[in-house]
Order: structure tokens, then C-alpha cells, then sequence
């Protein structure tokens, strides 16, 4: 999985290809990820102090990582990644143009 929260990424396939969003969640044990405005479900809700009228409300459901390539800023479109180890740090780095992803904690 190479992809974090934070990431830039382009949506691949399903319904949302060719959209560039956010990732704002990750869920690395089943490899999905949770993209801003991308796989938007209508979820049935009560009614509560949030949603006084209940009914649906849109959220996004999980996307799988296979869907999602990283935005890479120079080649300016989703590319594919590997990863380098340079003086003890991992780095994504971009197959095409080489471009450095920043530093990842893992
Ligand atoms: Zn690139």
C-alpha cells in the first residue's frame, strides 16, 4: 500500500475516473482508501441534532488502493511509485520523472 493520508491521488476506474482528490483516510489492512468527494454513497440516517430532518446524507465509502494511482506534480497526472531508501529514510519516488514524494513516517 503506498499510498497515505494527506496523498494527492487520481481515481483509475469505477465511476469517479479520471477525478483528482484528497485522501483523508486509509485503512492498510484491507488496502482501501477513503478519498475526498470520490465513491460517494447516500447513507440513510435518523434524525438527530446533526440532521434534524434525518434522511440521506452523502458520504464517501471506501475506494480500493488498485483504483488509485499517486498524483505526481511534475509529470502532472497519477503515476506509478517505488520506493528508495536513502540515509535510513523511505521515500516514494515517481518511476517516471523521479520526482521525490515527501518523507513517509513508516
Ligand atoms: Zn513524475
Amino acid at each position: 500500500m503506498k499510498i497515505r493520508k494527506g496523498d494527492t491521488v487520481v481515481v483509475i476506474a469505477g465511476r469517479d475516473k479520471g477525478k483528482k482528490s484528497e485522501v483523508v483516510r486509509v485503512d492498510r489492512k484491507a488496502d482501501k482508501a477513503i478519498v475526498k468527494g470520490i465513491n460517494i454513497v447516500k447513507k440513510a440516517v435518523r434524525r438527530s441534532q446533526e440532521h434534524p430532518a434525518g434522511g440521506f446524507v452523502e458520504v464517501e465509502s471506501f475506494i480500493h488502493a488498485s483504483n488509485l494511482m499517486l498524483f505526481c506534480p511534475k509529470c502532472n497526472k497519477g503515476v506509478r511509485v517505488k520506493m528508495v531508501i536513502d540515509k535510513d529514510k523511505k521515500y516514494r519516488v515517481c518511476k517516471k520523472c523521479g520526482y521525490k514524494f515527501e518523507e513517509t513516517r513508516s
